[in-house]
């Protein structure tokens, strides 16, 4: 089946044509464990994982790698100024910028589980990767890219480097320069950025480490750079980030691997656009004030919820998070739940229909592997599930293949609804439910509602049906 992704050099649609047949190399720019991860940042994870299962459906061979970013991520990005975003994170914390790392990377990762998400074939952390990016830098030294500020860095020297910022538009005109009034004012032109930054001579750094250049720390984003040659080889696939990532991060990435390995460097550059607040706001980690999955969960959300409401939009488009569309959306994942479970129930299943099957799972590859359009895919599966010329056979098997292609738990979620429906109600919930259909019957409504209340504290909810009613566990 043919795949389209929008490219951001390109700006346009393309089709994917493999580097290597059947095979993608894919690197997604990770977290920085500093903080907790935030939901914009896991809708970014999401959509990275969509992309992965398309291609899996498509029968390709993924190698995905995503860093871990802890160490080297300055405050101020766009000029290579301000505290480790780290060293901030532990004396915030109380704790060493190793256990920052580990304790935010598992937070993370509990997230990305919750949320369903395939875990890349490898996670390196940009600190086992020191070695590599200090030999970045110095290939880079020796084809005549950098320059030291001194008491400061090494720097990169952007005017080296005709095509930089070709991601956004191109060359210096109308990207950084200019567009920052101040910047650090001993860089030769405000594009320029670290590669290796010196620790303060008063001050000893927790992470720091001897160079060539001296006792320092890599600058971000030579760890990507580094570390994507080193486990995909000097040209792959596709490359993805969140929006904000383009203009600054992937645009040097570019500028420090294509001097090495020639152009270009990654066939195709995915941008993922923002979740924001209802003003229009990006979320951000900085700010200090974010919504994590924690405030989904705390708000008895399932956290596949969440999935669900990013699969609603596109990834070109920012979405604004709020919790009415959180409502909307768990009553929507619901509602398909409902049905998969009275699917999975029906009695007569009958058979598996092959063409039938083949027809519909076509339409919602298509969907998805058309630039990704995951609303559409489920739009065509609410059709699917409606669908009454289609065995119960045949839409358990498509059930089963949505599941794979996009993660959304209907068939185990189904299932979880079915046991508690199943689940027989202890002695007192049953004489509660009969009082309160008494209550009722009487229109001693205060009764009912009260009695409706007791039954729901202790767990259990009642579903008024046409005979009567029906005590159901909650989830
Ligand atoms: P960070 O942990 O800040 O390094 O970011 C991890 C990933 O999340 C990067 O790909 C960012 O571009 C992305 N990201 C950051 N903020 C948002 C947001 N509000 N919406 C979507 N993606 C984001
Ligand atoms: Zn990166």
């Amino acid at each position: 089946m043919t795949i389209r992704l929008f490219n951001t050099m390109s700006r346009k649609i393309e089709e994917f044509v493999p580097i290597t047949p059947g095979q993608v190399g894919f690197y997604s720019c990770g977290p920085t464990v500093y903080h907790y991860t935030h939901l914009g940042n896991l809708r970014t994870m999401i959509h990275n994982d969509i992309l992965k299962r398309m291609f899996l459906e498509n029968g390709y061979d993924m190698h995905h790698v995503m860093n871990i970013t802890d160490v080297g991520h300055l405050t101020n990005d766009d000029d290579d100024s301000g505290e480790d975003k780290m060293e901030k994170g532990a004396a915030r914390d109380h704790k060493s910028v190793w256990d920052v790392a580990q304790f935010y990377l598992d937070q993370f990762l509990r997230d990305y589980d919750d949320l369903n998400m395939i875990h890349p074939t490898e996670m390196p952390r940009a600190t086992d990767y020191i070695h590599e990016q200090i030999e970045l830098v110095r290939q880079l030294e020796a084809l005549g890219y950098t320059y030291e500020i001194p008491g400061d860095g090494i720097y990169y020297d952007t005017s080296k480097f005709p095509a930089y910022g070709a991601l956004t538009g191109g060359a210096l005109s109308g990207n950084r320069a200019g567009a920052r009034v101040e910047f650090n004012s001993a860089k030769r032109h405000p594009t320029d950025f670290a590669l290796w930054k010196f620790s303060p001579a008063d001050q000893k750094r927790q992470m720091e480490w001897d160079s060539p250049w001296g006792v320092g720390f890599p600058g971000w984003h030579a760890e990507c750079s580094a570390m994507s040659m080193k486990l995909l080889g000097d040209h792959f696939d596709i490359h993805t980030g969140g929006e904000d990532l383009s203009r600054v991060h992937h645009a040097n990435e570019i500028a420090q691997s294509e001097p090495i390995v020639g152009a270009p460097w990654v066939k195709y550059w995915v941008h993922f656009s923002f979740l924001v607040d209802k003003s229009g706001e990006k979320m951000s980690k900085s700010k200090g004030e974010f919504l994590g999955l924690d405030a989904v969960r705390n708000r008895g959300f399932d956290p596949i919820v969440y999935r669900y409401l990013i699969l609603l939009g596109h990834y070109q488009a920012q979405l604004a998070f709020s919790w009415e569309s959180m409502d909307a959306a768990a009553a929507g994942y619901k509602n398909l739940v409902r049905r998969v479970a009275d699917i999975l129930a029906e009695k007569e299943q009958g058979a598996q229909d092959p063409a039938v099957f083949d027809a519909w799972h076509d339409r919602i590859l298509d969907a998805v592997s058309d630039n990704m359009k995951t609303a559409e895919a489920l739009v065509i599966t609410q059709e699917l599930l409606k669908a009454p010329d289609v065995t119960a056979a045949t839409k358990i098997a498509l059930i089963e293949f949505i599941d794979r292609l996009l993660g959304l738990q209907f068939i185990d979620r189904a299932r979880k609804l079915i046991t508690l429906e199943n689940v027989a109600a202890p002695d007192d919930i049953v004489d509660m439910a009969r009082r309160r259909a008494a209550a009722k019957a009487a229109r001693d409504f205060a009764t009912a509602d009260a009695l409706r209340g007791q039954i729901d504290a202790a767990g259990w909810s009642i579903l008024d049906t046409a005979d009567g009613f029906k005590i159901v566990k909650k989830a």
